[in-house]
């Protein structure tokens, strides 16, 4: 029987263990399997892991039984069973019940899966699945130093994987038959890689952590330059699409709104307008993401664009995340263009534009009209949220699409809006949660990128500080102190909770869109569920903030209730808004000065950034506390003390990377999606990216492309088909 990556596991397992595979792992071919690296290597003796298994960890450990006790049950018929075994460092109970184990003696080893859980206060497996090491089938594999740990199920464990890899691995022909190399040879000697199977054969059976270590480089590699390569197909066929060139005319709109603006351009905006003028002026369509601080000023960076393109006949969309967003950049659009936003009305200015605004709740007749202006040309400047993606939704000449706060849209919304375009159009993305470098190389690979590093001069800035709610009590009162001297001196404030209340289930589920880190890393079991807007606002309403007019902001509220409140409080007619993440993005409201986050152990570090950018964006200093009740020296309160200590937003992106999962980061933690990233570390393997992108642009810009390389075409072409490629799509 021909075996190659490709064959199916069915074929060569036996139908329970491929069954298994597939369903809990999502290994379907030979290729899967071998590419199912081992999570760790336990070696006897010396290993640490019993020691830092947490309860409800499912777990696989090496460990040697140290004694064995039997004795009948209290109150049921039949006899309880405790195995201790140790290794060295730790000690763990397993319990049987009503269980004969001939082999299980003191002194033997095994392998024990299960999940950890607790019986006064000690850890134990109850009922493990086991495999002592002792029997003669395991003589090759007890020899050996390191024993491969592999993620594993119920239903298939460790040593399963384990005794199914070694199969494959002895294969007749060995590995050299199975597997074709698909990484050129010159680029494999420049960079001193091993060849494929040897690659396989020492993550899988290394004899020591060198062997581990070599193989994990070529992996990796393999890993790397599939992904570049597949970005880099997707720079050069955008980079390919004919688009139209939008060049800027003298004494249109853009003059106009130069001339509108209350302030000078910062250096930053003024030179990456001069880079997007630039680039619209030519027939190969943008795509560009302009990544900035919170409260760098891109909104203006892209309403240039945006005047350029209307300018030059076309039309321009601004996508937002948020109704409140679409809502507030359509004021704020307005109010600077005056009667040249308001072609056609009585009071407008013929030689301008109309600022259309299309968002899901607009009623029948109003949304009529706007699709209309959209549909006929006369809408320049497009506003909206997702609606603007639906059908039915007919641009006359769309030229350019921003999306605001990238990291709300997925590719795929992006894509679906530029093929409202008759000709794909140009594409800014703009993101407030700066990118570290590696990501930009994989998940924003296809874009080019501007940064904005500066703020607008005379910003007074925001000073952070923890306020640890159990710990020092009297800091909370301190904190509404504050915020009330903040207020009486005409300031505004906002309070920032998790969730919104009244109802608790699944329609309350915190609203937070970033993927707050879920765990509790600081070992308390039991949680309370995250402080609500609703309840806070009515303690705060009674209590310390009585007096003040306060309203709440929330994702429950319709939208023209939303529009109110936040429209009361930009007004400054509220002086305190207490609500979600809804005011995480974007909220301009420059005489807010306060934000106190409430539970902000529950939101993550770029959400916290996002969240602090709301308040000192006028000349007034601004002040964040973010409330705790984590302990300051747990991790939690450690990463709370970061986010306190610097405003650097690219050292907190980074920060964000190596708190949040990488897989989160790159969208393949959702359940049953692989995302062909196994080994690859976003925050350790910068060099290895980047020199991969380098290898992946000069391998396409040759006149054959892959066609030499039909191997490493045919796994581009697989990570394009599959599933895979999603994480590209979600991130
Ligand atoms: P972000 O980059 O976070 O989206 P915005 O575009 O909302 O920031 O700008 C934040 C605030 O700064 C707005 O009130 C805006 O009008 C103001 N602003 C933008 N550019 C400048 C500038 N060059 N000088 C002063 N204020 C500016
Ligand atoms: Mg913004």
């Amino acid at each position: 029987m021909a075996v190659s990556m490709r064959t199916p596991l069915t074929r060569v397992l036996g139908p329970k263990t491929a069954t298994g595979m597939s369903e809990g792992l999502g290994l379907e071919t030979v290729g899967d399997l071998l590419r199912h690296y081992p999570r760790r290597y336990a070696t006897r003796g010396e290993q640490t892991d019993l020691a830092d298994v947490e309860v409800g960890d499912r777990v696989t450990v090496l460990a040697q039984v140290r004694s064995v006790t039997t004795r009948p049950m209290r109150n049921r018929r039949g006899s309880l069973t405790e195995v201790v075994v140790g290794d060295g460092s730790g000690r763990m109970k397993l319990v049987f019940f009503n269980h004969r184990h001939a082999q299980l003696k003191p002194n033997a080893w095994g392998m024990f899966a299960g999940t950890v859980g607790e019986w006064r206060g000690e850890k134990q497996f109850a009922h493990p699945d086991m495999h002592l090491l002792d029997g003669a089938d395991d003589d090759a594999d007890w020899a050996r130093a390191l024993i491969p740990i592999y993620p594993a199920t119920k239903d298939v464990s460790s040593w399963v994987i384990q005794k199914s890899v070694t199969l494959l691995l002895g294969a007749s022909g060995g590995l050299g038959e199975l597997v074709v190399d698909p990484l050129p040879e010159d680029i494999r000697s420049r960079h001193g890689l091993l060849s494929l199977p040897a690659a396989l054969l020492d993550i899988h059976r290394p004899t020591t952590m060198d062997d581990v270590e070599r193989a994990a480089a070529r992996l990796k590699w393999d890993e790397a330059l599939v992904l570049q390569l597949t970005l880099a197909a997707r720079r050069r066929a955008a980079a390919l699409e004919p688009g139209i060139a939008r060049p800027r005319r003298a004494g249109g709109l853009l003059d106009a709104v130069d001339a509108a603006l209350p302030f000078d351009l910062t250096e930053g905006q003024r030179e990456v307008g001069e880079e997007l003028a630039a680039e619209l002026d030519r027939d190969q369509p943008m795509h560009r993401l302009l990544q900035g601080e919170v409260g760098s000023g891109k909104t203006v960076v892209a309403l240039r664009a945006m005047a350029q393109v209307v300018d030059a006949g076309g039309q321009a969309a601004l996508l937002a995340p948020t109704e409140v967003l679409a809502g507030q950049h359509a004021r704020g659009i307005r109010a600077l263009l005056g009667p040249l936003g308001r072609a056609g009305e009585l009071d407008g200015d013929a030689d301008g534009t109309r600022v259309t605004l299309l968002t899901g709740s607009l009623k029948a007749a109003a949304k009529r009209q706007a699709l209309a202006e959209v549909a006929d040309g006369s809408a320049g400047i497009v506003i909206g949220t997702h609606a603007l993606l639906q059908q039915g939704v007919e641009f006359a000449d769309l030229g350019l699409v921003v999306v605001d706060e990238q990291h709300r849209f997925g590719v795929e919304q992006r894509d679906a809006l530029r093929a409202k375009g008759n000709r794909p159009p140009h594409v800014l993305v703009m993101t407030a949660t700066p990118i570290p470098r590696t990501v930009a190389m994989t998940v924003y690979g296809d874009l080019e990128i501007s940064t904005l590093r500066q703020l607008p001069s005379g910003r007074g800035g925001v000073s952070s500080s923890v306020v640890p709610a159990t710990e020092k009590p009297g800091w909370v009162d301190r904190a509404w102190a504050r915020l009330r001297e903040e207020v009486a001196a005409g300031r505004q404030a906002y309070v920032v909770c998790p969730r919104i209340g009244d109802v608790t289930g699944p329609d309350d589920e915190p609203e937070d869109a970033d993927g707050a880190p879920a765990g509790d890393d600081d070992g308390r079991s039991e949680r309370r569920p995250p402080l609500a807007v609703l309840d806070v606002a009515e303690l705060l309403r009674s209590g310390p903030l009585a007096g003040l007019r306060l309203d709440v902001l929330h994702g429950r509220l319709t939208p023209e209730e939303k529009d109110a409140a936040m429209g009361a409080f930009a007004a400054g007619e509220t002086q305190v808004l207490v609500a979600t993440t809804v005011v995480e993005v974007g909220v301009d409201v420059p005489n807010a000065t306060v934000m106190v986050v409430m539970d902000a152990d529950r939101f993550g570090v770029s959400q916290l950034h996002q969240l602090r950018g709301r308040v000192a964006r006028g000349k007034h200093p601004g002040l964040c506390l973010l409330v705790t009740e984590a302990p300051t020296a747990s991790p939690t309160g450690q990463r709370l003390a970061a986010v306190a200590a610097t405003s650097d937003g690219f050292e907190l992106a980074r920060l964000d990377l190596e708190t949040r999962r990488e897989g989160d980061v790159l969208g393949a933690a959702q359940s049953g999606r692989r995302s062909g990233i196994r080994l690859l570390s976003l925050l350790e393997d910068e060099e290895l990216i980047a020199t991969a992108r380098t290898e992946a642009t000069a391998l396409l810009a040759t006149e054959r492309g892959l066609a030499d390389h039909p191997g490493l075409a045919a796994e581009v072409a697989a990570l394009a088909t599959d599933e895979r490629a999603d994480y590209l799509e979600k991130a």
